[in-house]
């Protein structure tokens, strides 16, 4: 890859964010298509400062990832219409200047769902941040019944009060023991590396008759999708999402639709 004056800078903000597989996905598309650019993670604590440094460098794309999916939007131009509805931003266009937030996560986290029907389903969302937002309005525009599953209260109410759906305490095993949950997403950071062996939910809260999902992708083979395989539960990993989010990044930022072949054997040699 040639670097020169003219290489266009393109960052992937977030903390923790050491873990992230977007570098190798973005970094492999850009030399394919032949394009001058390079993508570089930066872990930092204020998205604000982030923010500034993509105006000054200047940075012509961003990811944003957690936990500033929200708190992004307060400092950028102008908010996509989806993104705005979902309340929630995992990407940066730096148009001549002008910062403009959108959401690819929302229809790359259904589509893995979808072809197994999520119409009146019940789905179990566990979380309520940036990622838990773009499901849960995913799962609500294909008209499943949604389930906000949240240790803040006040934060999970206010994404089920968003998304004509409930909430339930995390913790709270007698409600969780009354649900009949059709499809459980972990939107939550638990059982994410470093701490791989977390659990977000107790075991005994899964039945085989569940599709398990969980969006982490480091690793791909969550503790909770072991622990559902071995009841015997369909179990959906965090690449799928990740890919697609990702591409619809990449075509954001150069007009490419790239092939999700050279995403997904960037990530295989990165594994090696
Ligand atoms: P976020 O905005 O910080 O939200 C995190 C949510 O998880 C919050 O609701 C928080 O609960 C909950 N949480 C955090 N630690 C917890 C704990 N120890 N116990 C119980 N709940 C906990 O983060 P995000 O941007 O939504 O990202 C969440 C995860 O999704 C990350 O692991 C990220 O890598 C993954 N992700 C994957 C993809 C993909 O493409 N596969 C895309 C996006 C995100 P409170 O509200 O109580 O604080």
């Amino acid at each position: 890859m040639r670097i020169d004056a003219d290489t266009g800078l393109y960052a992937v903000f977030g903390n923790p964010v050491r873990h992230s597989k977007s570098p190798l996905i973005h970094n492999a598309c850009f030399e394919h298509y032949g394009r001058n650019a390079v993508y570089l993670a930066f872990e930092i604590d204020d998205i604000c400062e982030g923010i500034k440094s993509m105006r000054e460098l200047p940075i012509k794309g961003a990811s944003i990832t957690i936990p500033f999916k929200s708190d992004v939007r307060a400092y950028l131009d102008e908010i996509d219409t989806d993104a705005q509805t979902i309340g929630a931003v995992n990407t940066i266009v730096n148009r001549a200047g002008k910062l403009v937030g959108y959401n690819t996560d929302s229809m790359a986290a259904i589509s893995p769902l979808k072809p197994l029907g999520i119409k009146d389903k019940n789905v179990c969302i566990l979380g309520a941040g940036g990622a838990a937002r773009a499901v849960a309005h995913g799962i609500q525009k294909e008209n499943g019944r949604v389930i906000i599953a949240n240790r803040n209260p006040a934060r999970g109410e206010h994404l089920a009060e968003d998304v004509n759906g409930i909430f339930v305490q995390l913790t709270d095993e007698t409600v969780f023991r009354q649900l009949d949950i059709d499809i459980l997403i972990n939107t939550t950071p638990v059982g994410m590396v470093p701490e791989t062996d977390s659990l977000p939910v107790p075991v005994a809260r899964l039945n085989p008759r569940m599709i398990v999902m969980d969006i982490i992708y480091t690793p791909l083979q969550t503790r909770l999708l072991k622990e559902a395989r071995k009841i015997g539960c369909r179990t959906i990993n965090g690449l799928m999402m990740f890919i697609y989010q990702a591409a619809a990044q990449f075509e954001l930022w150069t007009g490419i639709q790239p092939d999700l072949n050279i995403m997904n054997a960037a990530l295989q040699d990165g594994d090696r």
